[in-house]
């Protein structure tokens, strides 16, 4: 169960997390992509830990909407709009609840990356960690679902153009959802 507050902690270790690893991050992504993934990343995240001071939101939806305001407004490329909508679609679900479970939020999540990106699962992007831990969300379901995604081959977005040479790769938005997954692990339980 999420509360505003584990919410907000939640956010706040992945910002974190964002911009201690913005350099691996955009070196995955200078093998399968474009090389700026981190950096993108990296500045939502500073844009949101200072939102999260000014704010402090009083629900769960108010928590998600100001994380998709600063996804979507500064963040820019591919992630930008797909993380925002994700966080947008979360902001919906859980409007003004104070309380919320950690699996429909999800769900919600991946209904935005799918309505806004139109990518199917085994496609190797974000959506191969969001899916499964849709379904069950423990940490044994993310390694197994983010060393499966390492294996496929990109057929969506920019690391689709290094065709087979993706398999193996490290995908970036997939290793962004993992450090997602490990601030919530971290802060729900
Ligand atoms: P860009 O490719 O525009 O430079 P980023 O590097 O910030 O954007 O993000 C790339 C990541 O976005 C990929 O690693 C992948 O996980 C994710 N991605 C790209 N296209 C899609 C899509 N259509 N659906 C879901 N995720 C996607
Ligand atoms: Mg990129
Ligand atoms: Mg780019």
């Amino acid at each position: 169960m999420l509360t505003v507050d584990r919410t907000v902690a939640w956010l706040n270790d992945f910002c974190d997390a964002l911009i201690e690893h913005k350099a691996t991050l955009s070196e995955y992504d200078r093998i399968i992509g474009d090389g700026d993934h981190g950096n993108n990343m990296a500045r939502g995240a500073e844009q949101l830990k200072n939102a999260l001071l000014d704010t402090s939101p009083k629900t769960l939806g108010e928590a998600f909407k100001t994380a998709a305001m600063k996804w979507i407004s500064t963040v820019g490329g591919a992630s930008g709009p797909l993380y925002g909508t994700a966080f947008m679609e979360m902001a919906k679900a859980a409007g003004d609840a104070t309380e919320f479970d950690v699996q429909p939020l999800i769900k919600a999540g991946v209904a935005g990356i799918q309505k806004r990106g139109k990518a199917v699962a085994g496609e190797k992007t974000m959506l191969d960690v969001w899916i499964p831990l849709s379904e069950k969300f423990d940490a044994a379901q993310l390694a197994e679902a983010f060393n499966t995604t390492t294996n496929m081959q990109a057929t969506k977005g920019r690391a689709s153009f290094v065709g087979e040479r993706s398999i193996g790769e490290v995908d970036p938005g997939a290793a962004s959802s993992k450090l997602l997954f490990e601030a919530l692990l971290k802060d729900v339980v």
